[in-house]
């Protein structure tokens, strides 16, 4: 009987590893088709004022969307893209089709402010990453100043020298840069100090029971506090009910995203949208 249990549990890791070693070698295939055949999808979330409820800026999120079979997250494709290197073909993707869209909205006088645009390490680490997106810019004719990119703990803190003088040269061409995630990584205050960011994102998980817990509303304030005493922009991430919204504000916070103003929304969306429902948000 033990020789039998021992076959099962062996059968069982090897069946439950290839069915990952399969999973992954899918989303790898389709990342690569998407690629190919130019159908990965930008879509945008806005960023609102939790004083006045106004719109204030948004950001870009990549969508793998495989024609009649479904949608693959971020989160499970570009941990993947970051491994197989597809990271810097998806990023340069991304980003162009961002600038585009984004170029397009402020020549209409649709859109003022800044788009966000996510960046993983691979593409922070470029050795021309400045140049490269200086070369976007100006081919999709975007100003640097409607440009923000957000960085997570984890990318800046592998070589943080290195990062301050990424972010520098960044900051120098106009780019403003935002530390996302906050408080999930590991940052440390020293560092924190010097990196030349504008912006810290709060991230979801202090956002989501900042009513019901004491601690993490204590938590937030002292966040925001901290930040706006080194000058900083604070956004939160995640906000999904009006409550929230209201402790934020209370709080000082002056910047949020979330379900509760809107779900990231494809560009044929995203101008009718933040013209008709956020304007309404404060009534409901
Ligand atoms: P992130 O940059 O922190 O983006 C916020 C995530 O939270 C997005 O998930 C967004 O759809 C989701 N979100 C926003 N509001 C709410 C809310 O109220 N409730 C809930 N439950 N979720 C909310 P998404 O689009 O699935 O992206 C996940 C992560 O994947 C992003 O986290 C970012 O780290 C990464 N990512 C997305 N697009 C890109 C990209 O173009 N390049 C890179 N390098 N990473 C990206
Ligand atoms: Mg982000
Ligand atoms: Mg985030
Ligand atoms: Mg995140």
């Amino acid at each position: 009987h033990a020789k039998n249990r021992g076959g099962n549990t062996y059968q069982f890791f090897s069946e439950s590893m290839s069915k990952n070693a399969v999973r992954r070698l899918q989303v790898e295939n389709q990342l690569r088709n998407a690629l190919k055949n130019n159908y990965l999808q930008v879509h945008y979330q806005p960023k609102v004022s939790l004083r006045t409820n106004k719109f204030v800026g948004l950001e870009a999120l990549v969508r793998l969307e495989i024609p009649d079979t479904g949608v693959i997250s971020p989160s499970e494709f570009i941990p993947l893209a970051e491994e197989t290197g597809l990271i810097i073909d998806v990023g340069e993707r991304v980003l162009r089709q961002t600038c585009r869209d984004m170029s397009e909205w402020v020549a209409a006088g649709a859109v003022q402010g800044r788009v966000a645009v996510n960046l993983s390490a691979k593409q922070f680490l470029q050795p021309d990453l400045t140049k490269r997106i200086m070369t976007i810019l100006q081919e999709e004719g975007l100003a640097a100043e409607h440009l923000e990119l957000e960085i997570t703990e984890g990318v800046v803190m592998d070589d943080p020298e290195r990062a301050i003088e990424i972010m520098t040269e960044l900051n120098n061409c106009g780019i403003h840069l935002a530390l996302d995630d906050f408080g999930t990584g590991y940052s440390s205050l020293a560092y924190l100090k010097r990196f030349p960011i504008q912006t810290l994102k709060i991230d979801k998980a202090f956002i989501d029971d900042i009513n019901g817990a004491e601690r993490d509303r204590n938590m937030v304030a002292s966040i925001v506090a901290m930040a706006h005493n080194m000058g900083l922009d604070v956004v939160a991430e995640g906000v999904v009910d009006h409550d929230q919204a209201s402790t934020l504000n209370t709080l000082n916070c002056e910047f949020a995203q979330g379900f509760l103003f809107a779900k990231p929304l494809r560009r044929e969306h995203f101008l009718d949208h933040i013209r008709t429902t956020l304007a309404t948000v404060k009534n409901t």
